[in-house]
């Protein structure tokens, strides 16, 4: 068995984050952080499209749900995003936010993020074993016990649970961080996948795969509106996806609709005053011509389609149609059929109940036991929000078990 005064379990961006505070506090010699894939970091390799989206310019907490906000609130504050970025700063990167205040690596390169906090991590001296998979963990008296899926056993006197969720397994995170937090006593909060394509009936997508359309959505649910997004929505097989979609999915659940105005930047009024004019100007036209220059010609198709209307009629046979039509165009509605699941999902909603957690992320059940990262029931909006999350977390856990001011 080997003893370690301190083990991380996971070295994804939470973990990271708290192997590098201890490592910078000066005790890299006494941590263990253990990966089960072979490579450290390698969700946080794949996100912002590859690109490391890592924080965001309005981190208010509008933008985060848990069942306990306050410790949201508070680790936000104590670990803020330009502490984030004067650290990364130190470690040689350059960083920039775009017109939405998503912060990027100036080399929009995810893996670039990984590698510096990995070169650090070694410079620092602090032990990583790859391939190692924590499969079991008790306490008894005041030390921690674990077993790992290779038959090896290890002894720590501070153990730090960053395994993250159960989104996007194939990153390695397949939820068994919950099964070590529940046996520890912790109640883990119902979970479901987020930040994820949504499945819709079928019939008013035909024809729309691989259209990728500027929208303002609304999620409706009982006939009132629940959230609203504006950005990308892509047509696929199966539903729909895109920065639009995502942002309201910590909200969407099967049964809801989806209203998507295609022309966001143009009021009702005026958009049927274009279709007169294409009636005016060119009366022999037929009815599929009618949105040319106003939406992409597939979802002029489609919203013909749901109109009940032929293409192939003559635009003047359907003069007293263009208000329905206009109307379709800025309120076409797609009923919800569910999520992708977490094998698509960026992250989890609910986790490890937050009110069982002290301000240091520390475990009010176990001493010296702290629980980071989206293992936590904290998710965020798409924007930077779960990583920050994840590194604040991360670096205050470890800033307590360092036994440092925070
Ligand atoms: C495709 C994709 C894109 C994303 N893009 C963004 C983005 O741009 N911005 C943003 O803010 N968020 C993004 N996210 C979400 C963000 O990546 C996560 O919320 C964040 O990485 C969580 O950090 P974590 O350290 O808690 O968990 P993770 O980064 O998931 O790390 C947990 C680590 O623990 C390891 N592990 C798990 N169980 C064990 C065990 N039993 N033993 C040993 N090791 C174990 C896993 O292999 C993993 O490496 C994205 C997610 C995905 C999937």
């Amino acid at each position: 068995m080997e003893n370690f005064q301190t083990m991380i379990i996971g070295a994804g961006a939470a973990g990271l984050f708290a192997a590098l505070r201890l490592g910078e506090a000066g005790h890299g010699k006494e941590v263990l952080l253990v990966e089960r894939n072979e490579r450290a970091g390698r969700k946080l390799s794949a996100t912002g499209n590859g690109q490391g989206n890592v924080t965001n310019l309005d981190l208010s907490e509008k933008h985060y749900r848990s069942s306990d906000m306050r410790l949201v609130s508070s680790v936000l504050h104590r670990f803020v995003r330009e502490e984030l970025l004067q650290y990364m700063a130190s470690l040689g990167g350059i960083f920039s936010a775009d017109e939405e205040g998503r912060v990027y690596p100036a080399s929009r390169q995810a893996s670039a993020v990984t590698d510096l906090l990995r070169f650090r991590l070694a410079e620092l001296g602090v032990a990583l074993r790859t391939g190692e998979k924590i499969i079991a963990a008790e306490k008894r008296g005041g030390s921690f016990y674990l077993r790992a899926a290779s038959g090896s056993e290890y002894c720590c006197k501070t153990l730090v649970l960053a395994c993250g969720g159960a989104a996007a397994p194939h990153f390695g995170t397949d939820g068994s961080g919950y099964a070590l937090a529940r046996s520890f006593g912790h109640t883990v909060t119902p979970l479901r996948p987020s930040l994820v394509q949504q499945k819709t009936d079928l019939p008013p997508i035909r024809g729309l795969k691989g259209v990728r359309c500027n929208c303002r959505i609304r999620l409706i649910r009982g006939g009132h509106s629940v959230c609203g997004a504006e950005g990308d929505v892509i047509f696929t097989d199966y539903g729909i996806s895109g920065n639009a979609v995502f942002k309201i999915s910590p909200c969407a659940s099967a049964g809801d609709t989806v209203a998507i105005d295609f022309l966001p930047d143009t009021e009702s009024a005026a958009l049927l005053e274009a279709l007169r004019n294409k009636l005016k100007s060119a009366p022999a036209l037929k009815a599929e011509d009618l949105f040319r220059c106003v939406v992409n010609s597939a979802v002029g198709k489609a919203i013909l389609r749901r109109c009940g209307i032929d293409g192939a009629r003559n635009i003047q046979d359907i003069a007293g149609k263009l208000p329905e039509l206009a109307q379709m165009a800025k309120n076409y509605t797609l009923n919800l059929t569910g999520s992708l699941g977490f094998d698509s999902a960026q992250v989890t909603q609910g986790g490890v109940s937050a009110l069982e957690l002290d301000e240091n992320l520390m475990s009010k059940k176990v001493k010296n036991l702290y629980i980071v990262g989206e293992l936590v029931d904290v998710d965020g909006d798409c924007g930077g929000y779960n990583l920050q999350w994840a590194f604040s977390s991360g670096w205050l856990a470890a800033g307590a078990v360092a036994g440092s001011k925070n």
